[in-house]
Parts: structure tokens; sequence; C-alpha cells
């Protein structure tokens, strides 16, 4: 439990405010918020730029081979919550994170509503999904 002792205000010479003291802790458990409040632009831009730590090479490695039998699509549902997208890559906020995509066409999702983990393996003709709670491995 956090007190007011933990965030104290620094004074200059003069006694002039100078700053603010913010115990690590507390700005590590609140770091996101905060930056939210304190540097709106910047963490938009952010954003833009890499919108999340995705491993969307491998996503797009996995595109630029698609050689299924349907046209490439980006669905995916969760079959835990009922959360689910026509285009995962759009949504705003995230529905779902990617975790994982191969060129075996095993791509996997974390839902970020429940936390499952969504795999969706791309075969020749069709797609198979699973749901599994996360930390479990896909068989
Ligand atoms: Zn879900």
């Amino acid at each position: 439990m956090f007190t007011k002792k933990d965030v104290q205000p620094l004074y200059d010479e003069n006694g002039q405010l100078h700053g603010v003291y913010i115990k690590a802790a507390i700005w590590f458990k609140h770091e996101s918020q905060l930056e939210a409040v304190l540097f709106p632009d910047e963490v938009a831009r952010s954003k833009e730029s890499k919108p999340m730590a995705e491993p969307i090479a491998d996503w797009e490695q996995f595109l630029s081979y698609w050689d299924f039998n349907y046209p490439m699509e980006k669905v995916v549902k969760c079959d835990n919550c009922g959360a689910n997208t026509h285009d995962w890559t759009i949504d705003d906020p995230k529905k779902f994170t990617l975790k994982a995509a191969n060129l075996g066409g095993l791509v996997s999702f974390k839902c970020n509503h429940c936390n499952y983990r969504v795999s969706k393996k791309h075969f020749k003709d069709h797609i198979c999904y699973e749901c599994t709670p996360f930390g479990c491995q896909v068989k």
C-alpha cells in the first residue's frame, strides 16, 4: 500500500517547487496511465510508429508466402468470450494481440478481453481455430 509519503514535492534552494518525486514502484504500477496523461502526444505517436510489441515482421512474411486456396483474411474470433474482428490489424483498441506467426500456417493471438490464446491453423483449403487458456500449449 502506498501513502502520500511515497509522492513528495521537491523544492529548490529558493524554496520554489521544482518537481515531484514519485516512488519507482508507484511509477511502474501506473506508468502507462501516467504517461498517457503526462505525454499524450508522445504516447499517440509511439503507438503509430510501433503499434505494439507484436511479431509483425513474421506476420508480413507469412502474408508474403500466402498460397492458400482462399483469399487472404484477418478474421480472429475467440470461442471463449465471443470477441471477434474481421481485421485484427485495424481494431482500436486492439481486441487481439498477435503472439506468433510462422510459415507453417500457425498464427496465434492473445484475446485482449479474456486473455485466452486464439490460434489459427491455416490449411490449404480451410482455417482451423483453437481457443485455449493462455499458457496452455497448442497441440
Ligand atoms: Zn476471449
